[in-house]
């Protein structure tokens, strides 16, 4: 049914890189055969997921959105995708992406932008807005993606489904194409909040094979969904997070969640966090930094594309051919910006001077959480946006990550659900946990998911 919805609104919607219905239908029949065999899967065994295309797959191409890896065939799957086919779900594609995760509309894939199933017109969120599109299309009922600065959280909030980070380590990065390593985290989307936790559960955990894979077990996020309730909870209002920049539907939105929050018993203060406001451009340097290192490895010997390769050229020449033709404007933008903020000279005051401000919202994240168990805040400023209206602008795209930041660069768990249209469109509201208190997030998530 869901490679058959595929079939009829992907030619509008543009979720997908790559389905391909064979290989789709032969995993359906190998569950059927281990449930035959009396094996016990658990509770996902059968239901369909989409992967957002920077997780490998050893039976479909991957890509991460760019021409450098068009082609790439991986041959082995991510911790992630191997958790998942074992627990007996199947993959109905690869959804697209801003290239390599850098962006927040998915119109920095090579290939195509994806739409926002609400007016396709507008975009669907990035830069996991292929996954996000598919679950809010019913293109699929779940898929997954990876946040590294909001990429799960504003596209679930941008196209009004469920999108969820989880403590940094509590999700396994191996296989995961890199973008910024102590930053990027694999999370679950869904319709709603108890599918999410049912899908974190399925691919979270200690990993050996990811040496920054946390060694506690996962928090008990199923039973938290399941339970629903805030009765007692102590909730923070972020106070930094609202004001000007802040669209009237997105803030009528969350103040009617935190309404609903104190009606059903919550105990609601106002929180100050003073250095969140730093995290955005703190992060602009160390995201680029990691950036810059990472992608190093695209050197047109190991993987995909290699241009030039003539037999009279050199092999820095076809690496510096490869790279102009197979990178984007903003990957090649945060390379150089990351090159420049490592480079001796510069490092102190840049990467250095980030890497402080980092300690700093880390202690206002505890200083909070001496105070509340949770906090909250919109997910982001404003609703879906026109397709093209910050294309040609970096500073305004980034801004549409300005709340969800913080969680990534102090690793903290953090949670978008839906909470109302405003002119029609979605509005999403974050709320935040410590670290490991992913449990929490979905507690409160499901007690007020719209
Ligand atoms: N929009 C942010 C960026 O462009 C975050 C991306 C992400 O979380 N992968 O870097």
């Amino acid at each position: 049914a869901h490679l058959d919805r595929i079939a009829a609104v992907d030619g509008q919607v543009s979720a997908f890189l790559h389905v391909d219905r064979d290989t789709t239908l032969a995993q359906a029949r190998r569950v059927d055969e281990r449930r035959a065999a009396g094996e016990d899967l658990g509770p996902l065994a059968g239901v369909p997921v989409a992967h957002k295309d920077v997780f490998t797959t050893k039976d479909m191409p991957t890509t991460a959105g760019s021409k450098i890896l068009e082609g790439w065939r991986p041959p082995y799957d991510a911790t992630v995708t191997a958790r998942l086919r074992e627990a007996g779900l199947v993959i109905l594609g690869k959804t697209n992406m801003d290239e390599f995760a850098m962006g927040s509309s998915t119109e920095n894939s090579a290939y195509f932008p994806s739409r926002n199933p609400w007016d396709l017109e507008r975009v669907p969120g990035g830069s996991s807005g292929g996954s996000s599109a598919a679950v809010a299309a019913y293109e699929a009922p779940l898929s997954t993606g990876t946040d590294t600065g909001g990429s799960i959280r504003q596209p679930a909030a941008v196209t009004g489904i469920v999108g969820m980070k989880p403590t940094y380590g509590g999700s396994s990065r191996y296989g995961v194409i890199a973008f910024a390593s102590s930053l990027d985290t694999p999370g679950p989307f869904a319709r709603n909040v108890l599918d999410a936790a049912l899908l974190h559960e399925a691919f979270s955990g200690h990993d050996p094979m990811d040496s920054t894979s946390v060694g506690e077990a996962v928090p008990p996020v199923v039973e938290a969904a399941r339970r629903a309730d805030v009765n007692g909870l102590r909730v923070g209002v972020v106070k930094e997070f609202a004001g000007d920049g802040y669209q009237p539907g997105v803030t009528a939105r969350f103040n009617e969640a935190v309404e609903l929050l104190e009606s059903l018993g919550a105990k609601v203060v106002e929180v100050s966090c003073p250095h969140f406001t730093y995290a955005l451009p703190a992060y602009y340097l160390i995201a680029p930094s990691e950036c810059s290192s990472n992608l190093a490895r695209f050197d047109a010997m190991r993987y995909g594309l290699r241009v030039g390769d003539d037999g009279t050229r050199s092999a820095e020449e076809v690496m510096a051919l490869t790279r102009a033709e197979g990178f984007g404007p903003e990957v090649k933008r945060r390379i150089m910006l990351g090159t420049y903020a490592l480079s001796s000279g510069y490092y102190d005051a840049y990467y250095g001077k980030a890497q402080q401000v980092r300690t700093l919202i880390k202690r206002d994240f505890e200083a909070a959480f001496e105070q509340v168990d949770v906090l909250v805040s919109p997910t982001t400023p404003t609703t879906a946006f026109p397709i093209g209206e910050r294309a040609d602008d970096p500073v305004a795209m980034y801004l549409a990550d300005l709340c969800t930041i913080p969680a990534n660069l102090t690793g903290n768990a953090a949670i978008s659900v839906p909470c109302g249209l405003s002119d029609g469109l979605p509005v999403g509201l974050q709320i935040m946990a410590p670290v490991l208190g992913d449990d929490r997030v979905y507690r409160v998530g499901a007690a007020v998911e719209r």
